[in-house]
């Protein structure tokens, strides 16, 4: 059965209200739709470890840096309910933009450190939106659990420091991002790509793979980066916004692999932005 859809949030409200009283524990996954199988899993997980499950699905404006990128972010609705069918989630919340940002909103939410370096440096303003909107979707749907992925490794952290910082009552599941078949990390971005681009866009996860190869062998990031950045040019890429190896924590810059170490990457393929990690 297709979940309902609710647009509404005094609509959310009266339903998770039933489920609070009857006891029943809520998951949350967010997402701004155009849904793949990466979106799928963390319904799954979700599924799996919640009593209710809410996918919300909002292209949130205020972390588009680019008003391109906003008018041009895909958008399937009637898709994205069918494909969440088979899973069995129990709402689809959906919010038109005055049921998120309504007329007066004032509030902006920085969390401050994690977001200095990688996608924060070079998509200024992306992590204040989605800090702003992540704990109102926590707070409108009062989750207990609340599904992201690793895709989305930055986010996720982001994520977890304001949960705990703002002392809401929600624990942050990260769940392993889920790739085609020839490596590419599924992203809704993956759609825009021309059939000449998608031929190319694996060489971003085969030269990470190898970059891990070689970490774990010893190498030093100052060994092994012109060789990987040429490879990646070589596959199309044009600009390279980063590629480096970070601690999974706390998010510093890494000479040479440690426990915990994680490559990170986002590289520009005929105009699509394209972002990875992979822990080493
Ligand atoms: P988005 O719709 O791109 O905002 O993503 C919504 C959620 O799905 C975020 O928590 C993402 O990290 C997660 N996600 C996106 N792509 C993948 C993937 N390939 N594997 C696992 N999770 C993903």
């Amino acid at each position: 059965m297709i979940a309902p859809i609710e647009r509404q949030l005094a609509g959310l409200r009266a339903v998770t209200a039933g489920w609070r009283k009857a006891g029943q524990t809520i998951g949350v996954v967010p997402t701004m739709g155009a849904l793949h199988q990466g979106h799928l899993s963390l319904a799954r997980a979700a599924r799996e470890k919640c009593d209710r499950v809410i996918v919300t699905i909002f292209v949130n404006p205020k972390q588009f840096n680019n008003p391109d990128d906003l008018e041009n972010y895909p958008r399937t609705e009637e898709d994205d309910a069918r494909k969440l069918e088979s899973i069995g989630v129990d709402l689809i919340y959906v919010p038109g933009p005055d049921q998120i940002y309504p007329d007066g909103f004032a509030t902006t939410v920085t969390v401050a450190g994690l977001t200095d370096m990688l996608c924060g440096a070079t998509r200024p303003g992306h992590f204040d939106g989605v800090a702003t909107v992540v704990p109102k979707l926590f707070l409108q749907t009062s989750a207990d659990y609340a599904f992201f992925g690793e895709k989305d490794y930055q986010q996720l952290q982001v994520v977890r420091r304001l949960a705990a910082d703002l002392d809401i009552p929600i624990e942050v599941i990260g769940c392993p991002t889920i790739r085609e078949e020839d490596g590419l990390a599924m992203s809704s971005r993956n759609l825009l790509l021309s059939d000449r681009s998608r031929i190319h866009a694996p060489v971003l996860a085969e030269v990470m793979t190898d970059m891990r190869d070689a970490l774990r062998g010893g190498a030093a990031m100052t060994g092994i980066i012109a060789d990987a950045t040429a490879r990646i040019q070589a596959a199309g890429f044009t600009d390279i916004d980063y590629l480096e190896l970070r601690d999974g924590t706390d998010l510093s810059l890494l000479p040479h692999a440690k426990p915990d170490a994680r490559l990170f990457a986002a590289a520009w393929l005929a105009g699509v932005r394209l972002i990875d990690n992979i822990a080493v």
